[in-house]
C-alpha cells in the first residue's frame, strides 16, 4: 500500500473511534502530516488534558504517551511502537533519585520532561527545554539537582550563574550525533546563516550559537526573524516542520541528527495502533498521583 492509502486508511479509522493524532516535531514527515497538532512535548502534554477525543495515538516516545497518561488518565493513550523509548529518559531510575535525595536532603530536585513517570512521582517539579531556565531561576535560591541531561544542565546553571548538583546523562543524538566540526563546516558553508541550537547539545557546540532554545522557540524564532537562512542544530524532523510551515526560508540540517527511537514510527504502526487499539500506555495509580503533582508544579510554574 503506497503512503497515500495508509494516510487516507488511519484518517478514516481516526473518526470511527472519534480519536486524536499528536505528533512530536522529531517524527517523519509522513506521521507529521497526519497530526491534529505537532509540537513538543509540553504542547503535546498540554493538548492531551484539553482534547475532547477520548482516544489519543501519541506519535513520539514513551515518556511522553505516559505524561499524556498522567495528565488525562481518563482518555486511552496509543503509543504506536512498543520501542519507541527515549535513552536520556533511561539515564535516571527512581532507585537512583531515591538514593541522590538521601545524599542531598536540602535539595530542590527537578527533573527533565525526558524521565518515566516513576522518575516524575520522586522529584518535586519537572521541566522541559522550553521552561527550564525560567523554572530553575525562580527555585534557585535553594541547592538543585536537576536530571537528567548534563549539558541542559550546565547551560542554565552558566546562563543563571547557579551551581547545580551534577547528573550525568545525555541525549545521544544532541550530545554524539551532532559534533563541533559539522556546525563550523555548515556556518563556513553558509555565512550569515542564524545557528540555532537546542540547550541538549554540548557546551563547545552551544558557544557557536546564536540562539539556544526548544523547539517551539526556534519555530518562533524562525518565523519572526528577518534572517533567510538558518542552521537547525537538533533533531531533522524539525527542519521538515519547518519547510513546510514556513516557505521562502532556507533551513539546514544537522546531517546525521537522526534519533532511532522517534523514527520507529511509521505510518504501518499508525495504523496498526488505530485497527487493534495498542499499545495503550497506562500509569500506576499511586505514581501517577505523584508524578501529576510533579507536571502540575511546572505548569504553575511556567505560567
Ligand atoms: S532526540 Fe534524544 S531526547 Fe529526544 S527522544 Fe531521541 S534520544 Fe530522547
Amino acid at each position: 500500500m503506497d503512503n497515500h492509502r495508509i494516510q487516507h486508511k488511519i484518517l478514516d479509522l481516526k473518526k470511527q473511534h472519534d480519536a486524536a493524532i499528536l505528533v512530536h516535531n522529531y517524527q517523519r514527515p509522513e506521521i507529521q502530516e497526519l497530526a491534529d497538532y505537532l509540537g513538543d512535548s509540553l504542547d503535546l502534554a498540554r493538548r492531551a488534558m484539553m482534547l475532547p477525543q477520548p482516544v489519543i495515538v501519541f506519535c513520539g516516545v514513551h515518556f511522553m504517551a505516559e505524561s499524556a497518561a498522567i495528565l488525562a488518565p481518563e482518555k486511552t493513550i496509543l503509543l504506536p511502537h512498543p520501542d519507541a523509548g527515549c535513552p536520556l529518559a533511561d539515564c535516571a531510575s527512581p532507585d537512583r533519585v531515591r538514593d541522590a535525595r538521601k545524599q542531598h536532603p536540602d535539595a530542590v530536585f527537578i527533573a527533565y520532561i525526558n524521565t518515566s513517570a516513576a522518575v516524575k512521582a520522586e522529584v518535586d517539579v519537572v521541566c522541559t527545554s522550553a521552561n527550564a531556565l525560567r523554572i530553575i531561576k525562580r527555585l534557585s535560591d535553594r541547592e538543585i539537582c536537576y536530571l537528567p541531561d548534563k549539558n541542559l544542565a550546565a547551560y542554565a546553571a552558566e546562563k543563571l550563574g547557579i551551581r547545580m548538583i551534577p547528573w550525568p546523562g545525555q541525549c545521544y543524538v544532541h550530545d554524539h550525533l551532532i559534533d563541533l566540526e559539522t556546525v563550523e563546516r555548515l556556518k563556513e558553508q553558509n555565512p550569515g546563516a542564524v545557528v540555532m541550537a537546542h540547550p541538549e547539545a554540548s557546551p563547545a557546540v552551544l558557544k557557536t550559537a546564536d540562539i539556544v532554545t526548544g523547539t517551539s522557540g526556534m519555530i518562533r524564532e524562525a518565523i519572526s526573524s528577518r534572517n533567510s537562512h538558518f542552521i537547525v542544530v537538533t533533531e531533522r524532523g524539525l527542519v521538515e516542520r519547518m519547510r513546510r510551515e514556513i516557505p521562502g526560508k532556507t533551513f539546514i540540517p544537522i546531517p546525521t541528527a537522526v534519533c532511532s527511537q522517534m523514527k520507529l514510527t511509521t505510518l504501518e504502526t499508525v495504523l496498526d495502533s488505530l485497527q487493534y487499539f495498542q499499545h495503550v500506555i497506562s500509569v500506576p495509580g499511586p505514581v501517577a498521583v505523584k508524578a501529576r503533582r510533579s507536571l502540575d508544579r511546572m505548569l504553575e510554574l511556567s505560567e
